[in-house]
């Protein structure tokens, strides 16, 4: 991050200190109770069950980012939709906020007639939005949710039917309605770079719920922190735990320039289960490697398409670009530039750029650039 010795108000201060401060103030950057969405690590959750201190600063940028999005594509889908958004459930170990809750007729016309929302839905459905990045864009399409992402909007569904809406100001004619028999979930993934929107609903099933409820439970009755697994890989292989307030108290004692992952080695045992898993590692990336290649070799001569559930599509295979040196001789002398007495491609490319003049180039006979296979997940057309 840019250091800045500017005072933070001054126009050249960094716009990020101001994001970065707004941020620190946020209830989520605050809060001390359990948040559903904190369940993505047994450990994670035990530090904040524990009131451990914060040691590590991630970059927060894009996840600032992601909030601006998920705020303002809330905020507008209230105002033009009437959607119930941003609403508080709780009980007495955990803390959430359902991005929608879509009603049901029958529980609607349970509110005030001014409270009601437009459209109701079938059934009561609990609906998550998360914002993503284009780089794993396609894996969120093909896969979904991750196990963490599925658990928080489980244990949000479950606080909604065991307890119903958090008796808080703003939201107690919701409240009024007791629990509520949520009958789905929704996820509604939204790409950061293009835009792009993609729906997974599911049916709520109470078996996962409690599954969620014990995942909590478990986290609850470690006597510490260091009681609690790990659920990712540490420091330089896991995003999550790169970005992750406490990694520091997590991963203690790494010997300068060591990868933090040496600390799980106390002895031979360890090292013999760290070789084993990585000939293990090595075979799987073996076979994978062969089913690749022979995949890639069969599809050579298939036109791109829509084939099950992915997407077939090639790039590349296009003529090959080589310098036009007698097309380049004839743009020097159009400019009055000096043409080289023997002739020297790299040289008067480099005084065509910067004369600011296109560098001219003619297909290379014969020649084509790599064809490439690129395969997406195959997309509904809504
Ligand atoms: S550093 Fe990683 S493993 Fe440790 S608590 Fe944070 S997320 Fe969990």
């Amino acid at each position: 991050m840019t250091t800045h010795t500017v005072s933070t108000r001054s126009p050249s201060a960094s716009i990020w200190d101001a994001a970065h401060a707004a941020d620190a103030r946020r209830p989520r950057s605050r809060q001390r109770q359990l948040g559903a969405s904190d369940t993505i690590c047994s450990r994670r959750a035990g530090y904040i069950l524990h009131g451990a201190k914060r040691s590590h600063s991630p970059d927060m940028r894009a996840a600032i980012l992601g909030t601006y999005i998920h705020q303002g594509l809330l905020e507008d889908a209230r105002r033009e939709f009437g959607w119930l958004i941003e609403r508080t459930v709780t009980d007495d170990v955990l803390c959430g906020h359902i991005d929608v809750v879509q009603l049901d007729a029958a529980t609607a016309n349970r509110l005030p007639k001014r409270h009601r929302p437009v459209g109701p839905a079938d059934v009561v459905t609990v609906e998550d939005v998360k914002t993503k990045s284009g780089r794993i864009w396609d894996r969120v399409v093909r896969y979904g949710p991750t196990a963490a992402e599925m658990r928080q909007v489980l244990l949000y569904a479950d606080l909604l039917r065991s307890v119903g809406f958090a008796d808080i100001p703003g939201q107690r004619y919701l409240h009024r309605l007791g629990p509520i028999d949520v009958g789905r979930i929704r996820f509604r993934f939204v790409c950061r770079d293009t835009g792009e929107e993609h729906i997974q609903e599911f049916d709520f099933d109470p078996w996962l719920a409690t599954e969620a409820r014990w995942w909590v439970e478990r986290v609850l009755e470690a006597p510490g922190p260091k009681d609690l697994p790990r659920d990712h890989d540490g420091p330089g292989l896991s995003a999550i735990c790169d970005n992750c307030p406490f990694r520091d108290a997590c991963w203690p004692g790494v010997a300068p320039g060591m990868p933090a992952q040496t600390i799980l080695i106390h002895d031979d045992a360890d090292r013999a289960q760290a070789l084993a898993d990585y000939v293990r590692g090595h075979e799987l990336y073996r076979e994978g490697k062969r089913l690749k290649e022979k995949a890639r070799a069969m599809l050579s001569d298939s036109p791109a398409g829509r084939y099950g559930d992915n997407t077939l599509g090639w790039s590349g295979g296009n003529p090959r670009q080589e310098m036009d040196i007698q097309a380049m001789v004839e743009r020097f002398e159009d400019a009055d530039l000096v043409v080289p007495m023997l002739p020297n491609a790299k040289a008067m490319v480099e005084t065509l750029r910067r004369a600011g003049i296109p560098v001219p180039t003619r297909p290379a006979a014969g020649q084509k650039t790599p064809r490439t296979i690129n395969i997406s997940p195959a997309r509904e057309t809504v």
